[in-house]
Parts: C-alpha cells; structure tokens; sequence
C-alpha cells in the first residue's frame, strides 16, 4: 500500500513490477483472509477465559498458533504460564517487546453472542483476547516481512490482573535472553472514540495495591456477647477512618484513594458472637511512594484500634500495581508511528487512575503504553457486558508493525 501511493503509476510499465509491487505491499500488511482468521481466533479465546496463573490452555492455543508463523524461538512458561515469541533478524539492533495478557476475569458474562464465555463465571471483560489477538496479527505481518536488524519479541503475559504476572516475567531467569530496549503495550479503551489512541509522556496509569487487615478476638455465644472480644466496634470505628484518608478524587498531585471493597466480620449464624474480622482496602496513588505511604497509615490505624478493642491485628498484601509511567522517547516514536499511518491521538482522559502492570517493563526498558479508543459509549472494562471489538485489531496491529518497522526496519 505504502510503495503504491508513493509511486508514480507511469513506472509500473509491466505486469510483472506490479505483481512484484503488489506482493511487497499484500506482505505488510493484514489480508481479508487474515482478517477472518484473526477474528475467528480471538472469539475462540474469548469462549475459553481462564483466570490469572491458570492460563494453561491459553497458553496452548497461544502456541500453537505462534508455531504457523514459524518465529525464531518460542520461549514458554515465563512468569507462570507466559509465552514469548521472539522474532531474530540476527543482526544487531535493539529489542523491541511487544505484550499482551493472557488473562481473564471471574465475571459472568451477559452478552447473548456467538463466541460467548463457555465457563461459567468467567469471561474475557478486560479485552486480553484482543489485545493477544493483535500481537498474533503483528507477528503474521512480521513473518512475512521480516526485520532488517534487531529483534521483535511479542510477549504473551500472565496474570495482569492480579498485578502479578509482569514481574514475575521479568524476574524469571529466561528473561535474561529477552532484555528487551524497548517495550510498547495496547490496551482497548472505552469511553474514547472509537480508533482514538490516548497516550502521554508520561503517569498513564496509576499505583495501586490490595492491603488485607484481619482482626483477631474470641467467639462467645451470641446470649453472652461479654464472653469474647468481638471485631464489630473496632470495625465500625476503623472503615470511615481508613476511607477518610482518601484526599482528592480528581486526578492532581494531592490524589490518594483508599477504597474499602469487602469486609467480613464473623460468620453467617445467629448463635455465634464474632471473634475475627476481615477488611480488604485497595489504596492508589498516583507515584509508587504515595502508595506505600498510604499503606504506612492505614496499619497504623488498625494497630491502634485493634490495641484499643484487645484485637490481635495481621495485614496481608496483594494486588501490587507499579505506577505506569510512559517514557518520552517511547511516547514520541509510538506518535510519529500513529501519525504516520494516519491513527487520531492524544492524551484525552489521560492519565487514569485504573492500574495496570504494564508499568514494570519500563523499569528495564523504554516503554509506551497506548489507549486504543472502542467509542464513547462502549460497555466499561470489566463490565460483564464487555466484549472486545474485532475492528481494532487491523488498527492496533498497524500501529504495533509501524513501530517495528520505524526502529528495526524491513529485510
Ligand atoms: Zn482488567
Ligand atoms: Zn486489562
């Protein structure tokens, strides 16, 4: 397409130039029939969601189609149950990662389509059929055109939602043969117009981390509530403090939330006083330090007001979200190469408070992640309504193949 439009039609003066032409051009870029195919393996993945470090036969179908496009390596059970496929020109460049996760989430679906979640419970409400989908439509690209220097690695993560798999990735040892210069992610966003990329240098994605508070007492029988030590007042007493640390809701440097999304205070019965109690609050900040600040107090506050109600006090971490922040040199080759092929872009809605693990690959590399508009009314992320949409996979894809080509060229 690019050699057409930048030739003029007078030298195609021969069947055979054009058929050449033609060839080069069918070879950068997605056909119909890949287009078909694409769509058809991203509805297969979405009709079989596993959950965070199950991705098992994810991982499977992830191979199996990477084996079709004959990459130089596959490297498989990084972080869990990871898939790198690395793409080698052998000659010396720098290494470009592309990722995707593998995961889904434990939503039942309601939507009434074809490619519905056949696991009940389970669906693909965060768009990681898609976003997999795109890098398998990148490498079928990359296969037939190969690079000129450097590498191009697509990297098929586990465990994105549970802030996990990213950096058990980069941990594993079979990570030291990818040590990537470069890395870039495409996550589909709702509520931008559609083919809309959202991207800044940059915060893009905010910290965040699950903190666990269990409150331990005595049960007693409910006619002599005296007997034990009950969690309830401590409780009652602790949740409007936590959540009051929370400062601005808006988006500026003063941003800290602390939500408290479960709590559970003994058992469903009536005969039982309470003796344990459990609290789940999610803290997000805008910088990894405010985050764990933030963490600081609230144990702070559970230590005193366990103390205070003759409570033993335990907190457990989880869910840990680095913040994600886009690198200017990244940010600035993914725009030339949205501008370049004509994809619309900016940093409307941006940064977000949502997180997203991406943000450990830029601790080691230069990295970008990119928002890729599904309209402004499109069912929310992790909604059970959400489906991903099959047009963004051409523009996701080209987006991808034009960073590629721009930093590692064609053969
Ligand atoms: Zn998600
Ligand atoms: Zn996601």
């Amino acid at each position: 397409m690019f050699i057409i439009e930048t030739m003029k039609l007078d030298t195609l003066n021969s069947t055979a130039n054009i058929f050449l032409i033609l060839k080069g051009a069918a070879s950068e870029m997605l056909t119909n029939t890949d287009l078909i195919e694409l769509t058809e393996f991203r509805q297969q993945l979405h009709r079989h969601p596993e959950l965070s470090g199950e991705e098992v036969e994810t991982a499977r179908t992830i191979i199996s189609a990477l084996k079709l496009i004959s990459p130089t390596e596959i490297i498989t059970k990084i972080g869990g149950h990871g898939v790198a496929a690395i793409f080698d020109s052998r000659v010396s460049g720098p290494t470009i990662l592309f990722r995707a996760e593998l995961d889904a989430l434990p939503i039942e679906e309601c939507n009434d389509i074809d490619w519905r979640s056949l696991i009940a419970g389970k669906s693909h409400a965060c768009g990681h059929d898609g976003h997999m989908t795109i890098l398998l439509a990148l490498g079928r690209m990359i296969a037939r055109n190969p690079i000129s220097k450097g590498r191009i690695i697509l990297m098929f993560q586990p465990s994105e939602e549970t802030g996990s798999g990213a950096k058990a990735v980069i941990e594993d040892p079979k990570y030291n043969q990818i040590q990537a210069d470069w890395a870039f992610a495409i996550h589909a966003k709702p509520g931008s117009p559609f083919g809309y990329v959202a991207t800044c240098p940059g915060l893009i994605n905010c910290a965040s981390l699950g903190l666990i508070v269990k409150l331990t007492g005595k049960t007693a029988h409910a006619a002599n509530p005296e007997d034990g030590i009950s969690p309830t007042q401590a409780i009652a007493k602790l949740a409007p403090a936590i959540e009051a640390l929370s400062q601005s809701r808006e988006l500026n440097e003063n941003f800290q939330l602390a939500t408290i999304t479960h709590i559970q205070i003994g058992d469903p019965s009536f005969g039982i006083a309470p003796g344990d109690g459990i609290i789940y609050i999610t803290i997000r900040a805008a910088r990894d330090e405010q985050v764990i600040m933030i963490e600081g107090s609230v144990r702070k506050l559970a230590l005193l007001i366990a103390k205070e109600y003759g409570l033993d006090v335990e907190f457990v971490l989880s869910d840990i979200f680095a913040a994600s922040i886009n690198d200017q040199d990244a940010y600035q080759i993914a725009v030339n190469a949205m501008n370049a092929i004509g994809v619309l872009n900016g940093n409307l809605g941006l940064p977000m408070k949502a997180s997203e693990d991406f943000g450990v690959f830029g601790k080691s590399a230069k990295a970008a992640m990119l928002c890729l508009g599904l309209g402004e009314k499109y069912p929310a992320l992790h909604n059970p309504n959400y489906d991903f949409l099959d047009d963004l996979i051409p523009i996701g894809s080209a987006i991808f193949e034009r960073i590629a080509r721009d930093l590692l060229g064609t053969k």
